[in-house]
């Protein structure tokens, strides 16, 4: 039987083409831009819609489930899914599902591991210092980074990405230890990284921590001025995950102070806002939400979101359902 698919904004053609190609009937926002709630509600008032695809700037709430008895299932077009309410979609019998493409943990992965690379070796700060005519000859005692191998990584989060990064990291030379709620021992065989239970015994060990920890209750704010002082003061922060693990307001004071060496960040507390004084931190590396943009990575997200969809419709439990 046909259904009607809403797409909140334009993904990879892929999503479109398997959906079509079982007779769906697929609507996508044609603007170039996030909708609003209230625009996402007045698209699901057009059209008994059966499923809708969300992008991880769409909030997901009671609002949206109230505004559809139609939806059955919406497919959130990420790995992360802080923006939906799952105990809602539950109380509406709304199936959710995220799409946590292996080609995007690779991606999310290898852009860790190029904020490390920036940090140690001051790219970015060298080529602004270049562009702006500073260059005047060789110096002997200029923009001195840090080898990686000999390091240590502390992993906070040791699931798809965390475990990627362990394994490019190792390959550097980088000791790897970690925290996680759970232990990875295949982790541990693959390269020899050290379990530590308590993220505060983890924190004062490592030269770069690197967070990879989904948003919940529980990890937001994990890293506060507290945690954030725990840190040694030579050691860098780098941020793949989602914004609101980190009180940014703790890190622009404690980067200003030097309490920390640098930070890589390619997710922020209120984004696309940046907490004031942010941008003016010669340590600190920005990127706007960019980790996972890679067009293979996207396509297969694009086309895990559809095969999400196609079971459900079919009678399949989707592989990636957030709240059987
Ligand atoms: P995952 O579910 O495979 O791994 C998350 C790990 O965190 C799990 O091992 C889990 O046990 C652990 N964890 C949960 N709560 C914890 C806590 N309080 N303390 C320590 N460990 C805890 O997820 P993943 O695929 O590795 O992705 C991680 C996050 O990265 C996603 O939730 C998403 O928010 C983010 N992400 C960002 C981008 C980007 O573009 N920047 C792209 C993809 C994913």
């Amino acid at each position: 039987m046909s259904k009607n698919i809403f797409i909140t904004r334009k993904i990879p053609d892929i999503a479109m083409s398997m959906l079509e190609g079982k007779g769906y009937v697929v609507d996508v926002n044609t603007e170039d831009r996030i909708l609003s709630k209230q625009e996402i509600i007045s698209h699901l008032k057009q059209k008994p819609y059966d499923a809708v695809v969300s992008l991880l700037t769409d909030q997901i709430d009671k609002e949206i489930f109230d505004a559809s008895d139609s939806v059955k299932i919406v497919a959130n077009y990420a790995t992360g899914f802080d923006n939906i309410d799952l105990d809602e979609a539950k109380i509406k019998g709304v199936i959710i599902t995220n799409a946590p493409a292996s080609l995007s943990a690779i991606a999310v992965a290898q852009h860790t591991i190029a904020f490390m690379m920036a940090l140690a070796t001051h790219i970015v700060e060298a080529d602004d210092f270049i562009r702006n005519g500073k260059y005047h000859g060789w110096e002997p005692m200029h923009f001195l980074g840090i080898n990686l191998a000999g390091k240590t990584l502390g992993l906070i989060g040791a699931g798809r990405i965390g475990e990627r990064v362990a394994l490019y990291a190792s390959g550097l030379g980088l000791k790897i230890i970690y925290t996680d709620i759970k232990q990875c021992e295949r982790l541990e065989q693959e390269c020899g990284a050290v379990y530590y239970e308590k993220l505060d015994e983890l924190l004062p060990l490592a030269d770069f921590i690197s967070i990879h920890v989904p948003l919940m209750p529980s990890t937001q704010h994990l890293f506060n001025k507290g945690k954030i002082n725990l840190m040694k003061k030579s050691a860098y922060l780098i941020n793949t995950s989602r914004g609101p693990v980190i009180d940014e307001a703790s890190l622009v004071e404690a980067l200003k102070n030097k309490v920390i060496a640098g930070a890589g960040l390619d997710v922020f507390e209120f984004e696309p806002e940046l907490t004031p004084g942010l941008v003016d931190l010669p340590n600190a590396i920005l990127t706007p939400h960019i980790a996972s943009a890679n067009q293979d990575a996207r396509d297969e997200m694009a086309s895990i979101v559809a095969q999400n969809i196609i079971d459900f419709f079919e009678g399949k439990v989707p592989q990636n359902i957030l709240n059987k």
